[in-house]
């Protein structure tokens, strides 16, 4: 069993969030195949317990981390979640190996960055935000790079 697995089966409520970040972020695909044969025991073992959440309710991470899991091979990319969570910070994307920071622009409020995702070229305007926390809104921008 991955690590992973078992931190979403364990009832304790602060591995059970960090995993749900872990899922979130990741392009492991033999990861989410493991999590998707066991998904109605991840379900079963996860609706019951209070997960807190201080500013945004930890379920929420939660509920998203798993229906990437049961969802995921329809899109098209795996950067077609970026729009959906304001939770992707672009250098930790980077950092991944995930995405490319084209440019940064932080003269003036807000800070945006152009990024590029690294599998699929698609460019995106990420508006980083404060709200009790930083946040990014990723919006694919309308010219496409042709493939
Ligand atoms: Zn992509």
């Amino acid at each position: 069993m991955t690590d992973t697995l078992s931190a979403l089966l364990s009832r304790d409520p602060d591995r059970m969030w960090r995993a749900s970040w872990e899922v979130i972020g990741t392009r492991d695909i033999e990861m989410l195949e493991t999590l998707r044969s066991a998904l109605p025991d991840i379900r079963r073992a996860t609706a019951d317990i209070e997960l807190g959440g201080m500013i945004r309710p930890n379920r929420d991470a939660l509920a998203h981390a798993l229906d990437k899991v049961q969802t995921y091979r329809t899109w098209r990319c795996w950067c077609d979640d970026y729009p959906r969570l304001l939770a992707y910070n672009p250098a930790r994307e980077e950092e991944r190996g995930h995405a490319t920071i084209l440019s940064r622009v932080d003269s003036g409020w807000p800070t945006t960055y152009e990024c590029a995702c690294t599998a699929c070229g698609t460019q995106f305007s990420v508006e980083e935000g404060e709200h009790h926390a930083l946040w990014w809104k990723w919006t694919p921008r309308a010219s496409r790079s042709t493939r």
